[in-house]
């Protein structure tokens, strides 16, 4: 048997753990289906292209951010919907605030000559190029509970991946965008590497857009509040 907490703000209470068989062999995406079809219509989830590649079945497993698509539950799994997204029905969750940050750290090119890239540059951009948006390393990020303004990690690797890309030369315009509740708040814990199922890292991407942001005359705020053991006030 697994768990599955259950929402329905439209019942009192809105929030119960329900327990529900597996059948061995499927991948819990599959089995979400199977309960839905065969013994209770009304589960809620979100799962579209069965393989791993849009994103969208992303749920907590005994509380680690999980493709449902990708896993094979074992007895005792507790399934949530994803950390830090509010929730709509059961596993669905609301992913606008999550994806928004995307349009807050500007990860778009703003202007091109339009050469084409080469080889090296794909290259150094593939991997950021390959999230899907799941949305897992957001809701694995600790940043999240004390500061729900933070860009969290899929903006901030998206933002290395546009602020690296040859075709774009306004780069400085992302590199600002990410300056506040952004590069500067990690706290490098590598969560959000951890859970990642395309296997990014984002943590190593925002020290690479700290050291961007130092070459570009960006500030660490942290170091202002910093003493180093010397009270620069009293002189020297
Ligand atoms: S490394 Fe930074 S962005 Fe990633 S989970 Fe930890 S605090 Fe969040
Ligand atoms: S960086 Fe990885 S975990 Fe985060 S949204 Fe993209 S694919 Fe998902």
């Amino acid at each position: 048997m697994i768990k599955i907490k259950r929402f329905d703000r439209k019942k009192e209470p809105n929030s119960v753990t329900m327990e529900y068989p597996i059948t061995e062999g499927l991948n819990l995406l599959a089995l979400f289906y199977k309960l839905k079809s065969t013994l209770d219509p009304s589960l809620s989830f979100t799962g579209v292209c069965r393989s791993g590649v849009c994103g969208s079945c992303s749920v907590m497993v005994n509380g680690k951010p999980t493709l449902a698509c990708s896993y094979t539950p074992k007895s005792g799994d507790l399934i949530e919907p994803l950390d830090y997204h509010p929730v709509k029905r059961d596993l669905i969750v609301d992913k606008t605030k999550a994806l928004h940050t995307l349009n807050q750290a500007q990860t778009w090119i703003h202007k091109t000559n339009n050469i084409p890239r080469d080889t090296q540059n794909l290259h150094r951009i593939e991997r950021q190029s390959n999230c899907i948006l799941c949305s897992s390393c957001f809701a694995s990020c600790p940043v999240m509970a004390v500061n729900s303004d933070f860009l969290g990690p899929f903006a901030l690797t998206r933002a290395l991946r546009y602020t690296t890309d040859s075709l774009e030369l306004q780069p400085l315009d992302t590199l600002t965008a990410i300056q506040q509740n952004g590069v500067w708040d990690c706290t490098l814990c590598g969560e959000c590497t951890a859970v990642c199922p395309q296997g990014i890292d984002p943590k190593m991407d925002i020290m690479n857009m700290r050291s961007k942001s130092v070459q570009n005359g960006f500030d660490d705020p942290t170091l202002a509040n910093m003493s180093f053991g010397f009270d620069f006030t009293q002189g020297f």
